[in-house]
């Protein structure tokens, strides 16, 4: 399928009084139309400065290199008024807080027309739309003249995906939007998202979570990320039965009930914490706590093609792993 949103080099710092925080830095995926992303990784490894970044740059967050293509363009340095057209229209978000994502002063049905008028589009000429959204959701037209405030955690989120998606974009990110779910909800939000795909309303998903096994149920590939950087990118199943960067096989390592075929007893418990990214200097970033970890650990490891996947792990260059 055709690449979507082609991610190449991206950093993202955080800039402040001691130094850059390199949050995101020196990135690379692609998305393809249709597909269904996971980002994977521990809270602070860049998920969502990278969800975050990829729809609007706000201060602290600093742009220091790389592209995201979309559609042609790279959207990391577009004017604020391009900006503005893409943003739910090619790209957009549900971000982790989407319950504090709206305009308390408002009805939820002006929150929508405020939003569709900067897209050319009006409530009246997108009611029918809008009314088949609220039902993928399970949200009752009454909403509409409700204000945020009105309407539970789980219906605000609800209501957000309903907003984030009015536009059709072509890449739908959602940021640790089953997190603060009880398992049946976040079937239920995974459900959603699939009927959603399937009618085409989004393009493609980048779906982020801290949760391997919430990824099993809705991922096709996943990008799991370390301290800034990509540890490894592979199919979903490919991960599951044979995970190949430590890191990977380390987050593998605490989700029993996926039936992992290796063996589990090697990387069970590793302690430590991922690196301050704080000036934080070169080598393998996971390098303190793998227990592989060898002399050559102490330069970046590149991404390696290992048959189609993407590895950054010395193990895994060519010719010179054992
Ligand atoms: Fe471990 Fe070295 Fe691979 Fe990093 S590059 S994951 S330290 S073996
Ligand atoms: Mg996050």
């Amino acid at each position: 399928a055709e690449v979507v949103l082609d991610v190449r080099d991206l950093r993202i710092y955080y800039r402040t009084l001691y130094g850059y925080v390199k949050a995101v830095d020196g990135v690379s995926f692609d998305i393809k139309r249709g597909e269904i992303l996971g980002i994977a990784g521990e809270s602070g490894c860049g998920k969502s400065t990278l969800g975050n970044g990829l729809i609007l740059l706000k201060p602290p967050m600093k742009y220091m290199g790389g592209e995201a293509i979309l559609d042609g363009k790279n959207i990391m340095a577009l004017s604020p008024k391009e900006l503005r057209k893409v943003r739910y229209e090619k790209i957009s978000i549900i971000p982790q807080y989407a319950m504090d994502a709206m305009n308390p002063t408002k009805k939820i049905k002006q929150i929508i027309d405020d939003l569709l008028h900067e897209h050319g589009e009006s409530f009246e000429r997108k009611k029918d739309v809008i009314e088949e959204r609220l039902e993928i959701v399970n949200l009752g037209k009454k909403v509409l003249n409700m204000y945020p405030i009105e309407l539970s955690g789980g219906m605000k989120q609800r209501m957000v995906m309903v907003i984030s998606t009015l536009m059709n974009p072509d890449v739908l990110i959602a940021d640790e939007i089953t997190s603060a779910l009880d398992v049946s909800s976040q079937r239920s939000v995974i459900q959603m998202l699939y009927e959603m795909r399937e009618k085409e309303i989004m393009g493609s998903l980048a779906f982020i979570t801290h949760d391997l096994s919430v990824l099993y149920q809705i991922a096709d590939k996943v990008m799991v990320l370390y301290a800034g950087r990509v540890a490894e990118i592979s199919p979903m199943e490919d991960i599951i039965q044979e995970p190949l960067h430590p890191y990977t096989k380390m987050l593998l390592s605490s989700l029993p009930k996926i039936g992992v075929r290796y063996s589990q007893t090697k990387l069970k418990g590793i302690p430590g914490y991922p690196p301050s990214l704080l000036n934080i200097g070169p080598g393998c970033r996971f390098r303190d706590r793998c227990p592989y970890a060898f002399e050559k650990c102490e330069q970046d490891p590149p991404v390696f093609d290992v048959d189609g996947r993407k590895v950054s792990c010395w193990l895994f260059e060519r010719g010179d792993a054992n």
